[in-house]
Order: structure tokens, then sequence, then C-alpha cells
């Protein structure tokens, strides 16, 4: 078996031990006589396994009874259009800007109602997060949106943005289970599952239960917060199969020790990585000091060839996808919860040899 060692923004790499029990259980789940894939959603063994699969979440993100998770379809990208047609009471929403999926997000929202932009760093690349205080929020505003890590441009909110009392939803796709956050300071969290929980296909909506029941009436059913939540994820078939890795994934954050010790552990990964690069002569981080992602470090050596050139040998030397998003060059090492601190320090070793070969 040749594992690389990868890095990239997603799908990515997820835990070899939960990789190894999805084989295992693959032909047939349990005592089933069947494998997960081909199962009815409605039959008591995948119940068993949906409702284990939320209790892990819940546990492992410390979330409070009046929050309902949902598990659904259609990625992250499919949140954009979802929460202002969910949430819009007033019709108008307050967006911060710190990169391309908020970007996203906000257009999103402009064709449902009055999105303003608050807060941008597109001044500069996207390299910092704006700071944000309760009075740039509009008061009639229904809720502030935020991209807590910027996937593509490696930067994450330092701490939880002051809205003062007002909704906060966030798309935490690229962070979600990377360290413990205080759910009770958002009324909407969502993300796709393929960065840092299951394989692609799965998005996780977490929200506070007062804010359901308050959708545009043509709202698309598929859409709507509460018939999934009414149905329990199951108004129609839901992605069984992702589920049940998510499930695995939980399950596995939870005996290393939960989010505490993935936050320590995550720490100590970007660490290394930031640390390397502050000390390069001739790579360097791109994002601002204060406002740098744990989980997507971006980097450069300042000339477009030579990042090709680190590109492939990193790849021939079994680090993999090392290349920066298509919209912003570069290289990006994304270092979720299933990266080992082994493959970050092989990473950096083999950074300072190229460093050496290329003076
Ligand atoms: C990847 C990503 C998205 C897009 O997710 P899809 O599941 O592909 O729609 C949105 N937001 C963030 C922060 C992401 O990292």
């Amino acid at each position: 078996m040749a594992r690389v060692f990868n890095f990239s923004a997603g799908p990515s790499m997820l835990p070899l031990e939960v990789l190894e029990t999805a084989q295992k259980e693959l032909i047939e789940f349990g005592n089933s006589g069947m494998s997960v894939m081909e199962m009815s959603h409605r039959s008591p063994v995948y119940d068993a396994i949906i409702k284990e699969t939320e209790a892990n979440f819940r546990k492992l993100m410390n979330i409070p009874d009046n929050y309902k998770v949902l598990f659904l379809q259609g990625g992250a990208s499919t949140q954009f259009a979802a929460v202002p047609l969910n949430l819009m009471k007033t019709g108008k929403a307050d967006y911060v800007v710190s990169g391309q999926f908020s970007g996203k997000a906000f257009k999103e929202a402009k064709k449902y109602g009055d999105a303003k932009c608050i807060a941008t760093s597109e001044d500069k690349t996207f390299s910092y997060i704006p700071e944000i205080t309760p009075d740039m929020v509009r008061e009639d505003a229904d809720y502030v949106h935020v991209c807590y890590n910027n996937t593509i441009f490696g930067t994450k909110f330092p701490e939880v943005p002051n809205v003062g009392d007002k909704v906060l939803v966030a798309d935490m796709s690229s962070c979600i289970t990377s360290e413990p956050v205080d759910v009770t300071k958002f009324g909407v969290i969502y993300a796709g599952a393929q960065k840092n929980m299951a394989p692609a296909g799965l998005t996780v909506v977490i929200i506070r239960e007062d804010l359901m029941g308050n959708a545009r009436e043509d709202i698309p059913t598929m859409l709507d917060y509460k018939t999934m939540a009414d149905n329990d994820s199951m108004y129609n078939t839901p992605p069984c199969y992702a589920i049940y890795i998510a499930g695995l994934v939980y399950k596995w954050a939870l005996e290393n020790g939960g989010l505490e010790a993935m936050k320590e552990r995550n720490e100590k990964k970007a660490n290394i990585l930031y640390d390397f690069l502050d000390n390069s002569t001739l790579f360097k981080a791109t994002a601002e000091k204060n406002s740098r992602s744990m989980m997507n470090v971006c980097f450069v050596t300042g000339d477009a060839d030579l990042d090709k050139k680190f590109c492939k040998e990193a790849a021939d030397a079994g680090f993999v996808n090392l290349k920066g998003h298509r919209s912003v060059g570069g290289m990006r090492a994304s270092i979720y919860n299933a990266m080992p601190i082994e493959g970050v320090e092989a990473l950096v070793e083999f950074m300072a040899k190229f460093e050496q070969e290329n003076k």
C-alpha cells in the first residue's frame, strides 16, 4: 500500500482508521446482510446509523438541545441560497466578503433581497479578515453572514465576530470540527462535509430552532430548513453513505480526544509550517499573521515558474495537491484533522531541501 501525503483542499484526506473500518464493513454492515450503500434509508439498521452519527456530532461540537442538526445535499453552495430564502424576514441581510465563497454567498443573497456588503478585504487580495463591530450592522438586518475560514486564501476569523444581538450565520465548510466553537454564538452554521468530515455529497447545517419557520412562501421544499427538520433530514433520500462515513469520522475524533485535542494537534501542525515559512528565504506565507488559517496554509515563492517546479517535485516525492486554487496560484497546504503531524514535518523537510537547491 502506498498512501501519499494528500494536501487537497477538498475532497480531502480521511483518517486511515475510518477508511479501514469502512473497508471491513463495505460488503456487509453488522449482520444486516448488505452494504450501507444498499440499505433503505428507512430501515431500522440505517436509522440507528444516522441517529448515532447525529448523537456523536452533537457530543463532539457540544451542540445545545435548542439547535437542530440537518444532513442535507447540494453542498455549501446550495446554502448560499437556502440561508436568505429561510432567514430573510424583513428582506435585509449583511455580508462580510472575505474571500471567494463569501463573495458567492453575497451575490446569491442579492437575488432574494437587500443584501449589503458591510466589510471586505478585497483591497488586499483577501489576505486578511476585516474587523467587524456591531455598529457596522444595519439595525433591521435579519442576519450577518460570514465565511469563518477562507479555504482559498488561507485566512480565518481570529475570534467570533461581534455583531451585537444580530443572528450570526457562518459558512464553516473548511474549519468545522477543527477546534471547539461556542455554537450558542451562532444562529446557523453550515458546512460542506468534504473538507473535514466525510466524502463529498453531504452538507451539514446546525440551526437554532426559533429561526426556522420564517421561510419565503415560494421557497423550494428541498431548501426549507423546517421541512428538513420536521422530517429528521429524511424528507427525501439523504446522502446515506456519506452520513455513515461522517459518523465514523466523528467517532474517530471523539476517541482521539475531541475538539480540544484536534485544536492542539492542528495548532501544532500549522505552527510547524508557518514557522518554517516565516524563516524561509524562498517561501512566503500570503495571509496576514493575525488572520492565518490553521487548515489551509497558502504560500508563494514569488516566481510562478518556481511555484510550478515546486509543485511538480513535491508531487513526485509524495506530497500531492499542493497547487493553490486556480484563481490565485501559488501553493496551498490543506492540513485538516486527518493530516498527521508527520505529514507536515515531512513536507517542511522537503521544502527546506527545495530551498537549498533553488537559491
Ligand atoms: C468548499 C467550500 C464551499 C463550496 O462547497 P461545495 O460543497 O462545493 O458547494 C463553500 N464554502 C467554503 C468555505 C468552502 O471551503
